[in-house]
This record gives structure tokens, sequence and C-alpha cells, in this order.
């Protein structure tokens, strides 16, 4: 395993807000990181820093073995981004303003061309690459967005909040490329989202709330962690079942005309049902969701 990112002990704030206040993890090469947290939570703050945007007030940042407030440069040279606010001009074409973009990175000639070339293809663009970039729909201009992102072929991509205000469908599509991108180009992907099934599909999971990292692991550890797995039973005689329940010595909930079991796992389930075989009309299990390890991890925020 080679770490892309270790971030140690960082400290960031703007006058009396504490933002970022003591902030440690890394990042495996060619995984997709997701960087959760509530509004607030200083996510930005932590992804600015990184990508030599702000300075630190203390702690230590590598990005593929060059260190932050040192080697600044080579750092931008390694990574692409994707935030909020476009960097395209509405008035140019997708293909002008990528060569525009190349021509930062010193392309030119022969190399421009292939550059642009790949970010197209990589960002699945071709069809509309001739078209002004203010006359594109969301999803289009965001492909663009990460075309442009990826124009100098950097070794990671920062996408913040990649797929918000985007319909579910072309969120979908537009999360598919991100994820093709990661799996057969082997691109390092960083990412902030507040959509779950996205986080779900993360290598490895950094949930950040009021400035400090508040949980990580892989999306199942968290869920091992943070959830519990829930049955429900429709039982022929619910009295018999609570009976039966009852002398096992497990706890339950009669819901209206159905009894609800919580499980630390779904392997708990297995004998309630060979024990209860005859009474069971029909039963659901329910693994918990990276939305339960969300919100049961910043749950304090959500109250305040
Ligand atoms: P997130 O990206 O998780 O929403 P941010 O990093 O943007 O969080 O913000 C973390 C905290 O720092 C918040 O309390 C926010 O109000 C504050 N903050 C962020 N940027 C600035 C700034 N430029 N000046 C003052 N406070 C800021």
């Amino acid at each position: 395993m080679e770490k892309i990112i270790e971030v140690e002990h960082l400290q960031k704030s703007y006058k009396k807000v504490q933002a970022v206040k003591d902030v440690s993890f890394f990042v495996e090469k060619g995984g997709l990181f997701a960087f959760l947290g509530p509004n607030g939570a200083g996510k930005s703050t932590t992804i600015n820093t990184i990508c030599t945007f702000l300075k630190p007030d203390a702690g230590r940042v590598v990005v593929n073995g060059h260190e932050l407030g040192k080697e600044d440069g080579q750092i931008r040279m390694d990574i692409g981004t994707v935030f909020q606010e476009s960097l395209l001009d509405d008035l140019l074409s997708v293909k002008e303003n990528l060569e525009l973009r190349g021509g930062f990175y010193g392309l030119k000639g022969t190399d421009l061309k292939a550059a642009v070339e790949k970010a197209v293809k990589w960002s699945e663009t071709e069809e509309f690459i001739k078209r002004p970039y203010g006359k594109l729909s969301g999803g289009q201009r965001r492909r663009c967005d990460i075309a442009r992102a990826l124009i100098h072929t950097p070794k990671i991509l920062f996408l913040d909040e990649p797929t918000t205000g985007l319909d579910p469908q072309t969120r979908k599509s537009v999360w598919n490329t991100v994820k093709r991108l990661q799996k057969e180009e082997g691109m390092t992907v960083f990412l902030t989202t507040h959509y779950m099934e996205e986080a779900e599909d993360a290598d490895y999971v950094v949930v950040i709330d009021a400035g400090s990292v508040a949980a990580k692991g892989t999306p199942f550890e968290l869920k091992e962690t943070y959830t519990s797995d829930k049955m429900k039973l429709k039982c022929a005689d619910q009295s018999l079942a609570v009976k039966s329940l009852q002398s096992m010595g497990i706890q339950y909930k009669e819901i209206a005309d159905y009894i609800e079991i919580n499980g630390k796992t779904t392997k708990e389930f297995i004998p309630i049902l060979q024990k209860m075989q005859e009474t069971i009309l029909d039963y659901t299990v329910e693994k918990g969701s990276m939305d339960d390890v969300f919100l049961n991890i910043t749950v304090r925020e959500i109250r305040e």
C-alpha cells in the first residue's frame, strides 16, 4: 500500500474560527477516498490547504512525495481540482477552453492536441466539444470541468461535491465517469459529497465534524461500528411469536402488525428465523446504511 496524500496534525483558523483543529489522515494511491462532514465541518478548508490554495497554521501535508509549503509547484502539477465554481469561459467552446487551460501548464503543439484528446476521452465530452461552455447543460458542464482538471494528466483528482445540483440521472452518469477514471485509469480520487450512495463506493472514508476527525474506515467498517441491522417479522400468531422471543431473551419492538428486532450483524437473525419458522409468514432484513453512519456520527451537529 502506497500513501499518496499524508495529512498530519493539520490546523487552520480564520481569526477566531478554528475551522480545522487537529486533522490527520492519509489517502492510498489509486483509491477512491471520501471526505465527509456536515456543512461547516472544515472540509473545504482542509481540501484548499492540501491543494496549496490556503496556508496552514500548523501541521504537515505531503502530496505524492512533495511537501506542502516547500514544493507547492510540484503539488499543483500532481493534482486536478473540480470545485463548486467553474473556471471555464462561457463564450469559448469546450475545445478552446481546454486548449487555453493546457497552455497554462506549458502544453503546446502536438502535446497540447494529445492532452486535449485524452481529457475529452476521459471525461466523455466528445459530443459537445465544439459548443460554447455557456450553452451546455449542468451535467455537460460538470464533465467539462472534469476535462479541465485532467488536462495535465494529474495523479490525484479532487472533486468537491461533483454531482450536487444535478438531476438523479445525470448525477449517476457523471458519477460513473468518476468511478471509471479511478478504476480504469488508476487515478486517485479525493471526493467530498453529501450523497451517501457515492460514499458507499469509496475505498476509505474519513468523517470530520467541527474541525476534527470524527470517524474513519471503509464503508463496511463504519457500518459495522455505527449502525445496527434490522429484521422485521410478520407472524401468523404475533403473541405466540412474542412469547418465543421472550423465551430466547431477544429484545424486540412490536410495531403495528409486525415485530422489529435489532442486531449487530444480520447473522444474529439466523437462529431466530430457524426457531420461529413455523409462525413466520414473511420477513425482511435491512443492513445499516451509510446514511445511518453519517447521521449517527454527526447527529450532535444536526440537533444543534
Ligand atoms: P465545510 O467545507 O465542511 O462546509 P469549511 O471548511 O468551509 O467547512 O468551514 C469550516 C469553518 O470555517 C466554518 O465555521 C466556516 O464558517 C469557517 N470559514 C470557512 N472559510 C472562512 C473564511 N474565509 N473566513 C472565515 N471563516 C471561514
